[in-house]
């Protein structure tokens, strides 16, 4: 597929790409603040999460207001969070490379629904220490479908059987390790989300993946534990990370106790490190296998 629409510019298709992303991007802010909370993303429409005023759209532009505002409210003034246009340049930059592996394509549409899913459920989780099934079981659902489709990395079988794979092994690890440990060693929403993975990557990316996110979670671990750090321990949850005010869903404690588990103190979520495992694979697969010539049989 031709990279850049007939007859138009490369420069405009990828100015408005990155805008597509951008717009994407804002929108998952939204789901990102809203879903965990089980309030509605689509009204009412963007608030200060201090004084309510609405946003107007002159202030919603991706990255653009955030700049121009200088990180405040235009009515109240309150900071708002750098993770705003972060989340949105990161969509815009996927969308490029998206557009630049597919073309304006429906498989670089796909891309970005996974990219998209994964991006709301990392930030989800580091937030609240939950993954949403209101998003890991669409994540299931479009992966099969995209691959069904053949629009998508693997093939409908590798897909189906990534799936299945997905929940049973982390399933088994889940189950047994409550068993064994006594405590929780992997929250469900993990099996989930890695279910979800398998269904867009294939049963040959989950090896990889869950290497990838173990050994970069081991990492971010070890180095919050040696400063000290680290996210909450009993009694704490959820706010030490600092989330921006307007991503505070409902009371985390609540949703904590809610199935009467705390986060382990200097412990680090799980589900951040799976999806930046499968981004990873998916766009930086090659390379890795270079570094890592044994991975290549997953490729
Ligand atoms: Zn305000």
């Amino acid at each position: 597929m031709d990279p850049a629409a007939p007859g138009v510019p490369a420069g405009l298709v990828a100015a408005w790409v990155a805008l597509v992303g951008g717009v994407v991007g804002s929108f998952l802010n939204v789901v990102i603040a809203r879903v965990p909370a089980g309030e509605s993303i689509v009204s009412p429409g963007s608030r200060c999460p201090r004084c309510r005023t609405p946003i107007a759209w002159y202030d919603n532009v991706p990255v653009v207001s955030w700049l121009a505002l200088r990180a405040r409210c235009r009515s109240c003034g309150v900071r708002i969070s750098a993770r705003y246009p972060l989340v949105e340049a990161l969509v815009a930059g996927v969308a490029l490379l998206a557009w630049a592996r597919h073309g304006l394509a429906v498989a670089a549409l796909g891309e970005l629904v996974l990219v998209s899913l994964l991006v709301a459920l990392a930030f989800i989780d580091l937030d609240t220490w939950l993954l949403p099934h209101a998003l890991t079981w669409p994540l299931i659902a479009t992966g099969l479908a995209v691959s069904a489709a053949g629009l998508g990395p693997a093939t409908l079988q590798g897909a189906a059987i990534g799936a299945a794979v997905g929940f049973g092994a982390f399933a088994l690890v889940s189950v047994v390790g409550e068993k064994v440990l006594r405590k929780e060693a992997l929250g469900f929403g993990d099996v989930w989300l890695l279910s979800g993975i398998g269904a867009w990557m294939g049963v040959a990316a989950l090896l990889p993946v869950v290497l990838l996110a173990s050994v970069q979670g081991s990492v971010v671990g070890l180095v919050l534990l040696a400063l000290g750090k680290g996210q909450p321990g009993p009694g704490q949850p959820a706010e030490a990370a600092g989330p921006p005010a307007a991503a505070v869903p409902g009371d985390p404690a609540a949703l904590a106790s809610a199935d009467d588990w705390i986060p382990p103190r200097n412990a680090v979520p799980f589900g951040p490190f799976l999806a930046a495992g499968a981004l990873e694979w998916l766009y930086l697969g090659d390379l890795i296998v270079r570094g890592v010539p044994s991975l290549g049989i997953f490729r």
